[in-house]
């Protein structure tokens, strides 16, 4: 399959074709291929003779020239993303997402840029923007995820690049991306978008205005927490630049780990539709429950940033978040502890259920955290990522730790 044309088709069948030429399952001369492209280890790559070697063929997609230019496996799991990801001409693979942004941000900015971020994002972004940008000359600012007004009034003339994450990984407010594509594009602002929790299956970033799309394939594509890579997709234009600028960095991920993702991609969209609809049915069971103020999920009908995802969006996946009504965070400890089916620990996007604290409240630079509306009191919150398990054992896993919370001595 070639970039892009499968748009017409269903994305199972997309994710089963995605990347897999002839030419890289292959061996020259014998009829038939694998199925999966092979591992190919490599950092030197032969040249047949001195003649060869000094015709190196150009700087370019699919021309053996040493390891840190990648091999089949690799080329095959960035033209598996870049097929996924309509609009794209090409994408970078980074050994993390965090490199990925890194990557991406290093490619844009320059000494004495302004980046602006909304207030939702992920809290490593926000590491790297008080630290490596800062630390090379690069201002960021902060702006109201839900107020594009706020973000239009906060461009300036040294403003390069926004970042943006749709929706937030802990407060899964959405952000209205279009709109937001646009004001930055009127402004020759580069719209950068970490869209590590819908995949490119659930949100097309480019087709929404997006020039550079991030995810973390730590997340989604790998599944099975047992690999971490990130990818960056664009058009022609920045794809070249980014591409250039990772090989300036060094940047090369490892053939193992990419055959591990190209592995995890193949059931992907199985994988997503499972843990979207386990998801939502956790979300409404929770939304009933009296120890609860509040589910941060917008694939659930009524919650903030419905209508928006119900308009963008395509897919779901198994992450979000809820609100403890009142109590405080020992009892949350003790809540988290309760569950027995679910782990305790970072990251999301693979086959086991996953809970962890959350504390925005921290993390917030131009918006307050809990929103004004709501009772102060309500603050102490845990993120659930959803695995492939049942849903009604999860359910009864959840049951435990909400009875544990109220057990709790006030
Ligand atoms: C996990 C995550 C990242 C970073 O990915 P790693 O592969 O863990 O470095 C970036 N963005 C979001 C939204 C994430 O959840």
């Amino acid at each position: 399959m070639s970039a892009n044309d499968g748009r017409t088709l269903g994305p199972g069948t997309r994710v089963t074709a995605a990347g897999r030429r002839d030419e890289w399952t292959g061996t020259p001369g014998h009829p038939g291929a694998v199925v999966s492209p092979p591992v190919w280890r490599a950092s030197t790559h032969l040249y047949p003779d001195m003649a060869a070697m000094r015709a190196y063929p150009a700087n370019e997609d699919g021309n053996f020239f040493y390891g840190r230019r990648g091999s089949p496996t690799q080329w095959a799991l960035a033209d598996a993303l870049t097929g996924l990801e309509p609009g794209a001409a090409g994408t970078v693979l980074y050994p993390s997402g965090v490199a990925a942004i890194a990557g991406v941000l290093l490619t844009v900015l320059r000494p004495g840029d302004v980046l602006l971020m909304t207030d939702n994002a992920y809290e490593p972004s926000r590491a790297m923007a008080r630290g490596v940008l800062r630390d090379f000359g690069v201002e960021t600012r902060w702006f109201d995820p839900a107020d594009p007004d706020a973000f239009a009034a906060a461009i300036c003339p040294r403003t390069r690049c926004v970042l943006l994450e749709n929706p937030g990984s802990l407060t899964m407010e959405l952000v209205d991306v279009p709109r937001l594509a646009q004001i930055a594009r009127q402004h020759d602002v580069v719209s950068v978008l970490d869209n590590t929790w819908a995949s490119s299956l659930g949100f097309a970033a480019l087709r929404h205005g997006i020039d550079i799309a991030v995810m973390s394939l730590t997340k989604h594509v790998g599944g099975h927490s047992d690999a971490m890579m990130g990818s960056a997709s664009a058009g022609a234009d920045w794809y070249r630049k980014l591409r250039l600028r990772a090989q300036g960095l060094g940047i090369v991920v490892s053939p193992d780990d990419a055959a591990l993702m190209l592995r995890g991609l193949r059931t992907m969209d199985l994988r997503l539709q499972r843990t979207t609809a386990s998801a939502l049915a956790l979300a409404q069971w929770l939304a009933a429950q009296p120890q609860v103020a509040q589910v941060l999920c917008p694939m659930l009908p009524g919650t903030p940033g419905h209508a928006i995802w119900r308009r963008d969006f395509t897919g779901g996946c198994g992450l979000f978040s809820f609100v403890f009504r009142g109590g405080t965070s020992a009892a949350r400890d003790a809540a988290i502890d309760a569950l027995s089916l679910f782990g305790i620990g970072f990251s999301w996007g693979g086959f086991e259920s996953l809970a962890t604290p959350i504390d925005p409240a921290a993390m917030r630079s131009a918006t307050p955290w809990p929103p004004a509306q709501w009772d102060p009191a309500d603050r102490f919150g845990v993120r659930l990522a959803i695995g492939l398990e049942d849903a009604a054992d999860l359910i009864g896993d959840l049951g435990a730790g909400l009875r544990a919370w109220s057990e709790w001595p006030a």
